[in-house]
């Protein structure tokens, strides 16, 4: 997917520039298209040559995209071979996506919503898979959104955070809100330790227990998850209706994330940006790479 932002269509491109074996990228070119993610289309007849269009829903998570370059950006400790330089076309100004609040504009941070379950609600079925979990080690080490994909791309992780950002914060009542089995539970939490998303504290009155909480990096992860949340009430919804209501305590407005410009504050669509990628490899060097999604 990022590299489709980057202007990938064909699957030469997106071999090259995810360094990915050719089985893989085929295999997931192939799930985008199950889920109605991907179109394939000709765009030559003599000899029949394809490429892939992202369609609505996929654009639909944009925004997304945004808030996790935005986390990458801020938060990643690791050095990036990649750099991106985006430009807000409507402004002209290189921009920084912020994610701000639909009807207020105003910066979006977890400590100003309250939320309450909404008809939706219902706990993730818990499914076990033995495949290994896909590490960022394999293909290059030109992916912009390392970090942030090993955290989000990761179901067990993500759900772990949903359970702090509704205040549970426990082992155990972690263990019962996310229906994980015990040893991959404390093997996702030490992890997100490790990473700095979390940190322990002892609870109040009782030495032997801890409890989780989110660090400023961990917060930081709230504003994908809106946009998450948002792309699943639009394009998956519960029959019953969304499972979260949320509300922007600074205005009292139902919450709706949109990713802002830096420089205008006006919304960023996947239409009006520009963007320069930068890869410096070990010599040194530039390789430029321009254009638009
Ligand atoms: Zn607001
Ligand atoms: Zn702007």
């Amino acid at each position: 997917m990022e590299s489709y932002w980057f202007g990938a269509r064909r699957f030469d491109e997106f071999c090259r520039q995810t360094g990915l074996l050719k089985t893989v990228v085929s295999d997931r070119l192939k799930r985008l298209i199950r889920n109605d993610c991907l179109v394939k289309v000709a765009y030559s007849e003599k000899p029949r040559r394809f490429e892939y269009k992202g369609t609505e829903q996929f654009l639909d998570l944009f925004p997304m995209a945004l808030a996790m370059l935005h986390w990458e950006r801020k938060w990643s400790q690791k050095p990036n071979a990649l750099e991106v330089k985006l430009t807000h076309t409507p402004c002209r100004a290189a921009t920084e996506p912020l994610p701000v609040c639909k009807s207020c504009r105003a910066e979006i941070s977890p400590r100003d919503v309250s939320w309450k379950v909404g008809p939706g609600v219902g706990q993730m079925e818990a499914t076990y898979s033995r495949r290994r979990r896909q590490t960022a080690e394999s293909g290059s080490n030109t992916k912009l959104l390392d970090e942030v994909i090993r955290i989000v791309g990761d179901r067990w992780a993500t759900l772990i955070l949903r359970s702090l950002f509704s205040g549970i914060n426990q082992f155990q009542e972690i263990l019962e809100d996310t229906g994980m089995a015990t040893n991959i539970l404390s093997d996702r939490l030490s992890e997100l330790c490790q990473e700095r998303v979390l940190y322990t504290v002892d609870v109040p009155g009782d030495s032997r227990r801890i409890e989780y909480k989110l660090t400023e990096k961990g917060i930081g992860i709230y504003p994908i998850l809106l946009t998450l949340l948002e792309w699943g009430d639009k394009w998956r919804p519960a029959p019953e209706g969304p499972p979260l209501l949320l509300t922007h305590n600074l205005c009292g407005k139902p919450l709706k994330i949109e990713m802002a410009c830096s420089a205008c504050n006006k919304e960023i669509l996947v239409t009006d940006t520009s963007f320069e990628l930068k890869i410096s490899n070990s010599r040194g060097d530039n390789n430029g790479k321009s254009g638009s999604a």
